[in-house]
């Protein structure tokens, strides 16, 4: 016997066996019920949610041979039949491939007849929004004076491309997205009559996968139960999908909380090898992050997860304010994910700016503490200074640049002397400095010397050096620093424009702590 798919094999037949739209079951149900009967009903909603199941249950509803009501007998030939698809009197349209107007005429022209063997003729029209202008018009004719005998269920997924003459007279019902929780409980007993043992972790995979769709939920299914036969795992599912082993979320989590950002570089590169999409990898981290916040606020909660101990765990070790904080970088992270050179790039950025800020309560005098974002010390962007690098070079040939000369030589009591003078002048090996007054302690015959020898060893030739004391001298020191100052201002300035770091200062209220900001360049010798 071939496969039949679950979707079709499963669907609801009844009101009662349908999932998640409770609302409009007690709706409908009340008004088969005490004959209050509209001609039009219009069923709203993205795909997968049920509308054309309901809209056969309804036409069950009103055409079973026992009688109008809520619970049609469903072994009566009318409701066999048009749970087979094959009542003559219920006529299902789908506006996307019928969008011409002849069509919708001919087919409203067929209305003002009576049913060949049921109480109404029912037109289902599927993907309403489909129809064309023409055809909407033609359709409006029968709905503003509808024989008695005509009852019309339109479904769409996008109700804002019905025209409102159209709308206006229907009954509307906006079906609800499915909840992961409705799918994965509906799918396991899915199972169960089928006899597959399926594991409750790799069930609550399946639903969030399918986003509200139980349709979709199904056909995942399906492709598990092809996949993993009698018996579905966590592990077949997470490996059939591409989805994500909750561990490494924990673990990355876990790394963050120990300001360990080479494990996470690791777990990344891991998940990478698996194939693992770094979309839903940050989609589940979020979840993961909202699961954490929720154990803070409420200790006594409960989650389905497998994970509750871990997950109870960490809601110790982050502050609120922090994970609040996470949460906003990793939507950020997933929203410009593809705008990233490639996702695990994108994926290791928003790491690195997980752990690069946290935020902090700063102490205020005013009752309005704002909260800010600090840059931790030990996380530096990288802004690249060249080094000097000058290889020994004869004394006839040097230019007189004395900064990069000092830049030279070894760290040390002759550097620092060198680095406080500047260069008056040189001539026959003899260099004449002069040093800033304020450093006039350095100005000692052993010192000196040990500067001869430097530059000694530097030449290859013996060199003499007489200092005298000066003020405003342009030293390599103070070069150094004005340098630095230029850099620093470029640095928070690239931070302060950077695009995420607005955002955390508009979303969060955070404020960038400037002396917290240090630019990395390759040390100066
Ligand atoms: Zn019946």
């Amino acid at each position: 016997m071939s496969y039949e798919v679950l979707a079709r094999k499963w669907r609801p037949k009844s009101f009662d066996t349908l999932v998640g739209q409770d609302n409009t079951v007690q709706a409908l149900s009340n008004a088969l019920d005490n004959d209050r009967l509209h001609h039009a009903y219009l069923f709203t909603g993205t795909r997968g949610v049920g509308k054309t199941t309901l809209a056969r249950i309804l036409a069950k509803s009103l055409n079973c041979e026992v009688n109008i009501s809520s619970k049609p007998c469903l072994d009566c030939s009318t409701c066999k039949d048009i749970d087979k698809g094959r009542f003559i009197d219920l006529i299902e349209v789908d506006a996307a491939s019928n969008t011409q107007v002849d069509n919708m005429r001919d087919l409203l022209d067929n209305a003002q007849y009576a049913p060949t063997s049921g109480r109404f003729k029912v037109y289902i029209i599927d993907e309403v929004h489909m129809l064309s202008k023409s055809a909407f018009n033609a359709m409006l004719k029968t709905l503003e004076e509808p024989p008695p005998h005509v009852k019309f269920i339109l479904a769409t997924t996008d109700p804002k491309k019905i025209p409102v003459t159209v709308i206006s007279r229907c009954l509307q019902f906006n079906l609800k997205q499915m909840t992961a929780d409705n799918i994965s409980r509906y799918i396991k007993d899915i199972l169960k009559k089928e006899e597959i043992n399926s594991e409750d972790e790799a069930l609550n995979i399946i639903a969030k996968a399918a986003h509200g769709s139980m349709r979709d939920a199904l056909s995942i299914l399906d492709q598990a139960i092809a996949y993993s036969g009698s018996s579905i795992s966590t592990k077949e599912i997470i490996s059939m999908l591409g989805t994500i082993d909750n561990i490494f979320l924990v673990s990355i989590l876990n790394a963050l909380v120990k300001n360990n950002g080479e494990e996470m570089m690791k777990l990344s590169a891991e998940m990478n090898e698996k194939s693992i999409s770094f979309d839903l990898a940050l989609e589940e981290l979020a979840r993961l992050i909202h699961k954490i916040s929720i154990k803070q606020i409420i200790p006594n909660s409960t989650n389905d997860s497998s994970l509750s101990e871990e997950i109870n765990k960490l809601a110790t070790l982050f502050t609120p304010e922090s994970l609040q904080l996470k949460y906003q970088i990793v939507i950020n992270g997933r929203k410009d994910l593809h705008l990233a050179p490639d996702p695990l790039t994108g994926f290791n950025m928003t790491l690195l700016r997980m752990l690069a800020f946290y935020p902090s309560i700063k102490p205020s005098n005013n009752s309005d503490s704002k909260k800010k974002v600090e840059l931790k010390s030990d996380v530096k962007i990288k802004v690249e200074v060249k080094d000097n690098i000058l290889d020994n070079i004869n004394i006839k040939d040097f230019d007189g640049d004395w900064i990069k000369l000092v830049s030279c030589l070894k760290i040390g009591i002759a550097k620092s002397l060198a680095q406080e003078s500047s260069l008056i002048s040189y001539k026959d090996n003899i260099f004449n400095l002069a040093l800033n007054e304020n450093f006039s302690h350095l100005n000692q015959n052993d010192y000196v010397e040990k500067l001869e020898d430097e530059l000694t060893e530097y030449f290859k030739e013996k060199i003499k050096v007489n200092i005298k004391l000066g003020n405003r001298l342009k030293t390599p020191s103070l070069q150094k620093k004005i340098k630095n100052d230029e850099l620093m201002k470029t640095t928070e300035s690239a931070i302060m424009n950077d695009k995420f770091v607005k955002e955390l200062i508009n979303d969060f209220d955070a404020e960038v702590i400037t002396s917290s900001i240090k630019p990395t360049k390759k040390k100066e010798n």
